[in-house]
């Protein structure tokens, strides 16, 4: 997850940094967060028999729309990545987070 902040003369702010090129993110509609499919039946956190299911948390990835094949094709290809759309991660971030109503 590639989340710095970024100094200038104006200040400091965060920023987004692709996984793939390393340019930073700088319209939300041009991003995406990636996480890994994995594999349901190797996952270490699945439920055992009489377990309850706990959640899996798998690390974000943030890449530009033109390099979201590439991050993939490099690292198992499309079938093992799961990819949204970055402007739907901060709404719903912002609700975990319990932001949703603040100014
Ligand atoms: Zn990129």
């Amino acid at each position: 997850m590639a989340l710095k902040i970024e100094q200038t003369a104006w200040g400091v702010a965060p920023v987004i940094i692709c996984d793939q090129c390393g340019d930073p993110i700088r319209d939300a509609r041009d991003g995406n967060y990636q996480w890994q499919a994995g594999d349901a039946e190797h996952d270490p956190d699945r439920p055992r028999d009489g377990e309850t299911a706990m959640p899996t948390r798998r690390f974000a990835f943030f890449t530009h729309k033109a390099c979201s094949g590439p991050f993939e094709q490099a690292r198992g290809g499309a079938a093992e990545w799961y990819a949204m759309e970055l402007s739907d991660l901060l709404p719903m971030l912002a609700a975990r987070l319990r932001l949703v109503g603040r100014v």
